[in-house]
């Protein structure tokens, strides 16, 4: 924690994305999977990105640690603002592949969906965050391996000096999710990017992630985006929400606000379709989705993204890709009738 105390933390961005552009190259043209996304996680805040499948969630922050390969993928246009330890501001949409691989990692960390995909199955756990520290900090074999243990106990992985010796196929689903959180934590970021960390995970353990995840983040003071196609997780975690669809922002407000007064029809859909916290894992069921298909980026409508699926559409939704409105206190809507849905 810093010692400008948690009100005064709230107020410094370490995130402040700003009219990002992402494209995509094909055989066909180039289409814009993120599309003038804006979107700010201050320090201490967990910032959730919820959105249907396809709607550029994971593009967005695949941006945001410049993992995207050139040149099928590019950032066309717009800043990604971070602000870490050093307290300066970094456009990462500008800076080197060098001075990229220094911050991933270390500044800026990620968890995804499928730990065994990030986890070396040949590999010790206990090696493998040892490893992740030493990347970026200059201590012995032997600090770094006791670092790792203290990493495992942060984590309440039970245990943890007989744990580091684990390989990860002896360990579940939540331990592997856990001993990904370790490494994502190993140097101390000032930024998580959780992309869907608990999607694959039954629900009662993906409630304890998600509460491991809050008091860590508590506890350190970082910034962490959330990405979640759940609406139920996303009232678990989030301290603010932004709602993406087609490539866009369409509605973005503090949690409470945004489940008090949604102020997009395609927000109140996805509440409805909510799934509920029974013992089914997720990815075992089908959810009761919304009418139509999710909009296809390749060709997107020339009004709102969602006026094809939309109950309340007027034909002024189809002309023109509505702007924004500020509804309520830090609370934007992209729909033009807000109003009627207050
Ligand atoms: P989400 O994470 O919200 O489910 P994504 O960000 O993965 O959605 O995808 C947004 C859009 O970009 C989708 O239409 C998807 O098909 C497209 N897309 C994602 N990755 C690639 C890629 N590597 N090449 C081409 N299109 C992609
Ligand atoms: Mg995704």
């Amino acid at each position: 924690m810093s010692d400008a105390g948690p009100s005064a933390d709230r107020d410094i961005p370490v995130l402040a994305v700003r009219d990002l552009v992402t494209a995509f190259r094909t055989p066909r043209g180039e289409f814009r999977a993120v599309d003038g996304v804006n979107l700010t996680v201050a320090r201490g805040e967990t910032v959730a990105l919820v959105g249907e499948s396809g709607s550029g969630k994971s593009v967005t922050s695949m941006s945001i640690m410049r993992l995207l390969s050139a040149p099928a993928a590019r950032i066309v246009s717009g800043r990604i603002l971070f602000r870490g330890r050093s307290g300066l501001e970094r456009d990462l949409a500008q800076l080197d592949a060098r001075a990229m691989r220094a911050l991933r990692g270390n500044e800026i960390a990620m968890i995804f969906q499928e730990p065994m995909t990030s986890l070396n199955p040949t590999g010790t756990i206990g090696t493998q965050i040892a490893e992740a520290l030493r990347l970026h900090r200059p201590i012995t074999r032997r600090a770094a391996m006791a670092e790792a243990v203290r990493l495992l106990g942060l984590v309440e992985i039970a245990d943890a000096a007989r744990r580091v010796e684990s390989y990860p196929h002896q360990l579940s689903g939540g331990m592997r999710q856990r001993v990904m959180i370790a490494m994502a934590l190993a140097c101390g970021p000032s930024l998580l990017l959780a992309d869907e960390p608990t999607t694959a995970l039954d629900v009662t353990v993906q409630a304890q992630i998600l509460r491991l995840l809050r008091s860590l983040q508590l506890e350190l003071g970082m910034g962490v985006l959330f990405i979640t196609h759940n609406m139920g997780v996303v009232a678990e975690i989030a301290d603010r929400v932004s709602v993406m669809y087609g490539g866009q922002v369409i509605e973005s407000a503090p949690v409470r606000a945004l489940f008090d007064a949604p102020g997009h029809p395609y927000t109140r859909a996805l509440m409805a379709s909510l799934p509920r916290m029974d013992a089914v894992p997720e990815t075992h069921r089908r959810l009761p989705m919304i009418r139509g298909s999710v909009v296809d980026p390749r060709r997107p409508p020339p009004g709102c993204r969602f006026a094809p699926r939309c109950d309340m559409v007027l034909p002024a939704c189809e002309a023109a890709v509505p702007g924004e409105w500020t509804i309520g206190l830090a609370h934007r809507s992209r729909c033009l009738r807000w109003q009627e849905l207050a």
